[in-house]
């Protein structure tokens, strides 16, 4: 079996959804499971329903019918018949969201979130898997949330392996065309769960690893796995292999491209890993697999935008020491607040981080209490896997260097931005 991963930007309007048509008949689609995100920024936007319905906005209504409003535009330009049952599926879903927001009791934003965003996918796969059967590719949708178990980590949810590979593998047909939603999982009571931003890679490589599949695609609106995010960097080049450990490496560094915990089930199971553009089904794209490290052999660039850069140190000039460090690790890994890079010295203690959850000022609360704080906010962090000096001097290049570190293969620089 393969899977493939449609992302957002893949069905962001009619046209990459006939596009995503095209595609399954150019590359097959039998014995396929196909994963899909929400359509374009979808995400986002039931984020912002979230945040409005927790403030008791004015503005719900509004920012409600702005997500209605974008798929039904879709809706119309796919499908010429609006007695078409694909009309009645995605009112139904609508439907349901507008119940539970009237319903809902729970103050848990992070539940309620996972609840609410969750619409996203089950819209945009019950639209694609309508707009398949129209255009003759017969497809069987499956609710995610019945195979994909978590815990309720709400909006970062840890895959239960054992109960997932139980119900992937007694109940996911094959020799059909499988259409199912990324992101989303279901806890034990059976509410929706959401495995983290851009989670829908992820998806992909849990359905993989438990099908024992053949491979895995993730069609992209780049050629694939570039030695730099062409959107930031120009003359970036494909790199036409890589090995699992290299793309983990990349991943966890913030190449966005692939979500960071993509590869390590396909690394487990030596599954190969193919990332294609959707605009060039046929080209060979990016493999990820065991084998060399990198082909070729280029500096990879990855930059980070809106860290913090946070800097502790002793209110008596007494040392940082273990004790020290594990409690503030255990306090950013209380507040989900990740960490990219980390230097010390003996009296202070530097952290580059990604607040993702909003939860900076409370772990500042805290720290105070025990350590001088303080802070740069909005850094980028650039990493350099196999730098060179031209790599570097390019990076650094009108720009503040806030911190640097360097190991044998990465190079790390926090910066401010321009400074002309
Ligand atoms: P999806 O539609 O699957 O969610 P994403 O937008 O998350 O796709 O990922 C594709 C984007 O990743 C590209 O448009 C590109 O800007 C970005 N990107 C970041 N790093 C890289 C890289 N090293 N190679 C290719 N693309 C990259
Ligand atoms: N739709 C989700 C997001 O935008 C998951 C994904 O696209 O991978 O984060
Ligand atoms: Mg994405």
């Amino acid at each position: 079996m393969r899977i493939f991963k449609f992302g957002g930007a893949s069905v962001k309007d009619a046209a990459g959804i006939k596009n995503v048509y095209d595609v399954l008949q150019k590359v097959g689609y039998e014995d396929v499971l196909f994963v899909v995100s929400a359509m374009g920024k979808t995400t986002n936007a039931l984020e912002v329903v979230v945040k409005d319905y927790f403030e008791k906005s004015a503005s719900l209504q509004s920012s409600i019918q702005e997500v209605k409003k974008y798929h039904n535009q879709i809706l119309l330009d796919l499908f010429e018949d609006e007695k078409s049952p694909v009309f009645k599926a995605v009112n139904d879903l609508f439907s349901e969201l507008d119940y539970f927001l009237n319903h809902n009791k729970s103050p848990n934003y992070n539940f309620v979130y996972d609840q609410i965003v969750s619409f996203g996918e089950l819209v945009s796969t019950t639209i694609l898997s309508h707009y398949m059967t129209y255009r003759g590719i017969k497809t069987n949708w499956i609710d995610v949330r019945n195979y994909i178990k978590t815990d309720a980590t709400y909006r970062d949810a840890e895959v239960d392996w054992d109960a997932t590979q139980k119900c992937i593998a007694k109940n996911i047909k094959r020799k059909v065309l499988n259409i199912t939603q990324g992101f989303l999982g279901a806890d034990e009571n059976g509410f929706t769960t959401t495995l983290g931003r851009e989670g829908s890679d992820y998806t992909a490589a849990i359905f993989a690893y438990c099908l024992n599949a053949e491979s895995v695609t993730i069609w992209k609106d780049v050629p694939g796995v570039m030695n730099a995010d062409p959107r930031y960097f120009e003359n970036a080049s494909l790199l036409n292999q890589i090995s699992y450990r290299e793309a983990i490496e990349l991943a966890f560094y913030g190449a966005s491209v692939i979500h960071p915990k993509t590869l390590q089930p396909l690394q487990k199971k030596e599954i190969p890993l193919y990332v294609k553009s959707f605009i060039e089904p046929l080209l060979p794209g990016t493999s990820v697999s065991k084998g060399a490290d990198l082909e070729p052999h280029l500096p990879c660039f990855i930059v980070k935008k809106n860290q913090l850069l946070m800097s502790l140190s002793s209110i008596d000039f007494s040392f940082i020491m273990e004790e020290n460090i594990s409690e503030i690790f255990a306090l950013l890994h209380q507040f989900k607040i990740k960490v990219s890079l980390i230097q010390n010295s003996a009296i202070s203690f530097s952290v580059c981080i990604e607040d993702k959850f909003g939860n900076f000022n409370d772990l500042k609360t805290m720290l105070s209490k025990k350590f001088k704080v303080a802070y740069n906010e909005n850094v980028s962090l650039y990493t350099i896997r196999h730098f060179n000096d031209k790599a570097a001097q390019m990076v650094e290049e009108n720009k503040v260097v806030l911190l640097k570190q360097v190991s044998r293969e990465t190079m790390q620089i926090v910066t401010k931005e321009s400074i002309d």
